[in-house]
């Protein structure tokens, strides 16, 4: 499978002469390639650069992906990219964007290798980056035993003793959803103290709240038993949730001088209804730009930025002809060349 997916890249290169495309999608993930499939349906020409670290590439099996459920997100992904391959005119680089600058005309990516790539518009579904609490044994868990969404692990766990690890305000939230899924158990972590309402409905649905401190989590292997409180204490838990701060996982919006917003788990990149950032021509879609994190609302959000980069780019050479002599855009001109 792994060869087919490479025959599949390589053919790909070859059908694109020059480092030139009509939109290059950085980030080949849900949303990436999810915005790649309305551009390659539409004919354009496009690169996909990605550097194959989705952000739940630590778990074994995602879940609630309409048909997938229960496959790796590499069987996921790799299927989408080979189905991808199929059209004439996408090109992939499995590799790092690692540049960005806006031209007049174009906007223009310096690639790992060296390469420059230039293209008309540009689809930014580049993910996020965790950084999880600082608690002894919870990194080698994420994703095994450790989740932030019991939408996608909840059900594997449910019924067992569960315990969340306060990380931010949302976090007595988070806990009232998790409790649905088995007896909850919610850790404060001495700061992130439920309000009054939530205090009643914690009381109300049975949650524990635990104000110490959280400092190791025990079990063997990936495998959860109990948390280590730091008085000393440990309190019998065979599964965690907990909800992350977030970073970009990469500083091209920055570099081409998108807007962010703040989202409750970090910083956001700034959108309207067509995906488009406050950068024309740069579109973004998926956790970068969205706080929900979840693979089918970041494939949701990659068709709507790849039909908005594809709209525009219509809109736009539409107006460019207009008023030489009515000479009718001809579709199959681009593929001419
Ligand atoms: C532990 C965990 C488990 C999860 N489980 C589920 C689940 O079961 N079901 C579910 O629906 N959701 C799940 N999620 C959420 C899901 O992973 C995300 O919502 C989804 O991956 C977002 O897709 P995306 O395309 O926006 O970004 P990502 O999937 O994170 O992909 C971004 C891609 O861009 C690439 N990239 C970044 N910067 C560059 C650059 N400069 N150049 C080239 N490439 C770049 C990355 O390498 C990566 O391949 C989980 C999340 C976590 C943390």
């Amino acid at each position: 499978m792994v060869m087919t997916s490479q025959r599949a890249v390589a053919e790909g290169h070859s059908k694109n002469n020059g480092n030139s495309y009509e939109v290059i999608i950085v980030g080949g993930s849900f949303a990436g390639m999810s915005g790649a499939m309305q551009l390659a349906r539409a004919r354009r020409r496009i690169l996909i650069v990605d550097a194959g670290r989705p952000r739940n590439r630590f778990v074994a099996s995602a879940h609630g992906f309409l048909g997938q459920d229960g496959k790796s997100p590499r069987e996921i992904i790799g299927l989408a990219r080979q189905q991808l391959a199929a059209y004439p005119t996408v090109a992939f680089f499995a590799g790092e964007a690692v540049e960005g600058r806006r031209h007049e005309t174009h906007f223009e990516l310096g690639l790992s290798d060296g390469q420059a790539v230039k293209a008309s518009r540009l689809l930014l579904a580049t993910g996020v980056r965790d950084e999880l609490p600082v608690i002894a044994g919870i990194e080698e868990r994420w994703g095994v035993s450790v989740f932030q969404c019991p939408y996608c692990h909840g059900f594997e766990v449910g019924g067992r003793q569960l315990g969340v690890i306060g990380n931010h305000p949302m976090s007595a939230h988070q806990a009232l959803i998790v409790a649905d899924w088995g007896a909850a158990t919610y850790f404060t972590q001495g700061t992130f103290e439920p309000d009054e309402p939530q205090l009643a409905m914690m009381r109300a649905r049975g949650i524990r709240i635990e104000r110490a401190p959280v400092v190791e989590i025990l079990g063997s292997g990936t495998s959860i038993d109990a948390v280590r409180l730091a008085d000393g204490r440990s309190v019998a838990i065979q599964a965690v949730f907990t909800a992350p701060k977030t970073h970009m996982a990469s500083g091209l919006a920055e570099k081409l001088g998108c807007a962010f917003d703040d989202g409750p788990f970090g910083a956001l990149i700034r959108t309207n209804e067509q995906k488009q950032t406050t950068v024309a021509g740069v579109y973004a879609a998926g956790d970068a730009a969205s706080a929900m994190a979840n693979a089918t609302l970041a494939s949701a959000a990659g068709v709507m930025a790849g039909v908005g980069a594809h709209q525009s780019l219509i809109f736009e050479q539409a107006s460019s002809r207009q008023g030489d002599g009515h000479t009718p855009i001809d579709p199959e001109a681009r593929h001419a060349s």
